[in-house]
Parts: structure tokens; sequence; C-alpha cells
């Protein structure tokens, strides 16, 4: 059987960054990423679950300096972003956070930035299999050493193993489930449905006179459930991607007050699929002068399916890994997918890279620690952010971009969070609602499965 020091599985921003940290430090590496067609790759790669925008301090952690990335990755330099609620609506110039790159974030194209950490990852002597699915993994803890069992029927014999599958977890769950009990088992825990959001998103070209190619645009409060939102970013030309996110299986009945919801009808009788939300938006926001259908046509030659995509999305928080079994869990699997914004590229880098490097360097039993020095604060603002607004109806949205406002005619900026509040009772309940939050989940108390939860 063929033996490598680290094998890391998925080849997305996580895994990729994985190999290149651990080659780097010359262990011998290998990446299995099951291989994904899209209209706009010529071959198959990682399933680059798309959308693709970066805000400025992300770059930070992520480990990167923008002057790095190649210029074909970058679709478009961000000068804010605007928050429209069902009677209100807010921009934001500045993510309020210090950062290195000037601007407000960009929006990048998620196969190409794949690719270049493939190449990064080749570069530095990383072997990457695409194609090669893992079906599974059986740990001996007596090494501790993993068997794992390939698409193509070899098996392959690691020491360390980094768990990069993304939100669908396929490999993850059974993997990790070898080292908890039945009813608390992380795939009880994690199990794709109850764990992860769908996002579905198209590729619309838009008249030129309505395309805002340096604004991201979020619309809140109208959609039903937990972490709903459409949104609109800007890709080249006229192109942009039109998507959104919601929770997996809920119905009409999950809901209070269904009427009001901007793109829920009356005569609906199931929630609307993720195609017909968008057609509703853009109806809503531009039907009265334009023809949908014509004057925003689907751009067919980008992602998975003619120009449209549907994937999971983690909306979880995270998970400490089982270093004692020589095994780290990066990115989207590990749940460090933002459930309040859906950003998880900078945190699937990040954890790559530092999963990669102790596993090649015989110090993954750090990892716990190190990534939570790393990220830590970026996840526990995002974990508390969640809580806050994991209730809230339309109206909630209204008074918290009114409360917004005010802050920022009051502070005369405009971040949310680093500005002094000084907009009366509204803003101080956001304030202390958050503050709450966020120490309930110091000293890294948002983790979801803790280290010692796990049985060696
Ligand atoms: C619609 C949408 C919009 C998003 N928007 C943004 C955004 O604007 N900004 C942002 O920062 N983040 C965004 N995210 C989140 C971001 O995409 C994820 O956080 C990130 O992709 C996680 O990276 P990962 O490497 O952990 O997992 P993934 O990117 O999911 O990669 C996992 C890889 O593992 C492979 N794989 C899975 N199982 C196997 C197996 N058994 N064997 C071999 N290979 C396997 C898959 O093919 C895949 O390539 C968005 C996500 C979605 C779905």
């Amino acid at each position: 059987m063929e033996h490598v020091d680290v094998a890391i599985i998925g080849g997305g921003p996580a895994g990729a960054s994985a190999a290149e940290r651990a080659a780097y430090h010359d262990a011998e590496t290998v990446l299995f990423e099951q291989g994904v067609p899209r209209e706009d790759r010529a071959e198959a790669g990682p399933d680059s679950t798309d959308a693709a925008g970066m805000l400025d301090y992300w770059i930070d952690i992520m480990d990167f300096e923008f002057e790095e990335i190649p210029d074909e990755v970058v679709h478009r330099e961000l000068d804010g972003t605007d928050f429209v609620g069902p009677s209100s609506s807010v921009e934001l110039n500045t993510t309020g956070m210090d950062a290195t790159y000037q601007k407000f974030g960009y929006t990048f194209h998620r196969a190409r930035m794949d690719d270049w950490l493939h190449e990064r990852a080749i570069d530095a002597g990383a072997d990457l299999r695409v194609g090669t699915s893992v079906k599974s993994i059986d740990t001996d803890l007596s090494g501790p050493s993993h068997t794992l069992a390939l698409s193509s029927g070899d098996e392959v014999e690691a020491e360390y193993v980094v768990l990069a599958d993304g939100p669908q977890r396929r490999v993850t769950l059974d993997a990790l489930d070898q080292f908890t009990k039945p009813g608390s088992s992380i795939s009880e825990q994690l199990s794709p449905p109850k764990a992860n959001h769908i996002a579905y998103q198209e590729y619309r070209e838009f008249p030129e006179e309505l395309f805002e190619s340096d604004r991201l645009k979020f619309w809140w409060g109208y959609m039903p459930g937990e972490t709903a939102y459409p949104w609109v970013f800007p890709n080249d030309g006229t192109v942009a991607r039109v998507g959104l996110t919601m929770p997996i299986g809920m119905t009409l009945d999950d809901i209070d007050n269904p009427e009001s919801y901007k793109l829920l009808k009356a005569t609906d009788d199931g929630i609307p699929s993720g195609s017909e939300y968008i057609r509703r938006l853009l109806e809503l926001e531009y039907g009265d002068e334009y023809d949908i259908e014509e004057d925003f046509p689907i751009v067919e030659d980008r992602g998975k399916s003619r120009g449209t995509e549907t994937y999971p999305i983690s909306s979880t928080r995270p998970v400490e890994s089982p270093v004692g079994a020589n095994i780290a869990v990066a990115g989207g699997a590990m749940g460090t997918t933002s459930a309040f914004h859906e950003g998880g590229y900078h945190v699937a880098v990040r954890t790559g890279k530092i999963a990669g490097r102790l596993a090649a360097t015989d110090s993954l039993g750090n990892y716990n620690d190190v990534w939570k020095r790393a990220i830590g604060d970026e996840i526990r603002r995002n974990v508390a952010f969640a809580d806050i607004v994991a209730d809230y109806e339309p109206d909630d949205w209204d008074r918290a971009f009114e409360t917004v406002r005010e802050m920022q005619g009051s502070s005369g900026g405009d971040s949310i969070i680093s500005k002094k509040y000084s907009a009366g009772i509204g803003a101080a309940k956001i304030l202390a609602a958050y503050k709450k939050r966020k120490f309930a989940y110091r000293n890294g108390n948002y983790v979801q499965f803790s280290e010692d939860e796990y049985i060696y």
C-alpha cells in the first residue's frame, strides 16, 4: 500500500491551502479532489461553490497580500455594500476593521482563485489527484495511522489526515464518528439537512444603466427563515451573480407572518424554489420598467448547470478536531463558514494553512489552539451576530437599519460595530445584545463540539 505523511481530502480553498503548507514544510503530501465539471472550466476541478466576495480584512485573515493574487482572479474592486430592508436601507462604505487592503473588498472569479491555490500547492511539491474521491477513512489509533479507501479501488495509508471536504462532510462525518458516542455523535449534530443551508444562484446580464460595478447588494427581511436573503454581486462586464441562501426543509407552516415577506405570495402553497425567489426579486425591483427574462438574460456559459448553481452551505458553529488521532478538520467541513453573512473562503484558507503546517511539522496537537488564535475573533463576531438576527422578522430588519443610519449620522462614519454609538435606545439595545452574545462566546465557547468530547 502507498504511504504518505499527510493526506488531504477535498481540494477547495481549505484543502489546497493545507496541501501547499504541508508540502512547503517538506511533508510527502497528497490531496484528493473528486473533481466537478463547470461550464467555465475546461477540466473538472474543485467544486467551486461560488458567489465570491472578499472583504478588506479577510485578505489579512487569509495571510495573503492583495498584490500577490493574480489580476485575472479579481472581478471588481468594491467601494461598499447596500443592505435593503422591506422599507428601509443602509449603505456601508467601510467594514470598520483594520485592514492592509484599502478598498472595501472585491469580487472574484472563484474557479480561477481555486485554480491558483492548486498551482501554489503543486509548486510547493504536493501531489494533487483531481478526479479521485475518498470513500472512507479507517483510523488505527495505535499509530495513529489512517487507511483511505479511494474511488479507484486503491488504498493509501497516511500518518496525518486533513478533512477539507466542505459542508456536505461526506467523509468527515464517518471519520469523526469513529471517536464519538451514539447519542452525541458528530453525524447526529452535523447532519447536512440540519447543519446546512441551501444556496442557489444565477448569472444574469444586467442592463448597463442598472449595473453597479463597485457595490454588493443584500435584501434582508424579504424572505422567511434564519439567514435567508437574496443578493447581487457584480462580476465582469455587466454580468452579476444573483443568488440567495435559505434553510433546508422549511415549510409555510413554520412561518409566523407569511404576509409580511415581500417575496412570498398569498397564493403560495409551499416555499418558492430558489429560481422563483430570484425571479420575484428581479420583478419586484425592476419589473415595472423592464422585462426580466428579456432584459436580464441568464448567462449560460458559467456555473455548474447552464448559468445556475445550487450548493449546500454550512451554517453551524465550528467543531474542534480530534487531534489526538492525528486528524484536523478545516474550512467548511469544520463549520467555519459564517451563518451570518455566509463568508467562509478566508477562514477556509487560514484553517487549511494552519492544519497543513502543523501536520507537516508533527505538531498537529496544537491545531485547535492555533486556529482559535488566528480566526477566533472573526468566528466569535459572526456567531454573535447570527444569534442576534436569528429570529428577525421584516420589521426588525427595518428597525435595525434605521438604527444603523442614525448611528452613521451621529458618528459621522459608516461602520457598524467599531464606532461609539450615540444614536439612542435602538443603538444601545443592539450594542448590548451584541456584547452579551460575544461575552457568552468568550474563551472559545463558540465551538459546537469540543476536543474533550472525542473518545480515543
Ligand atoms: C452560494 C455560495 C456563496 C458563497 N459566498 C461566499 C462569499 O461571497 N465569500 C466567501 O468568503 N465565502 C462564500 N461562500 C462560502 C465559501 O464558498 C466556503 O466557505 C468555502 O468554499 C469553504 O471552503 P472549503 O475548502 O472548506 O470547502 P469547499 O469549497 O466546499 O471544497 C470542498 C472540496 O472537497 C471536495 N470533496 C468533497 N467530498 C470529497 C471526497 N469524498 N473526495 C474528494 N474530494 C471531495 C469537493 O469537490 C470540493 O472541491 C459561499 C458559499 C456558497 C455556497
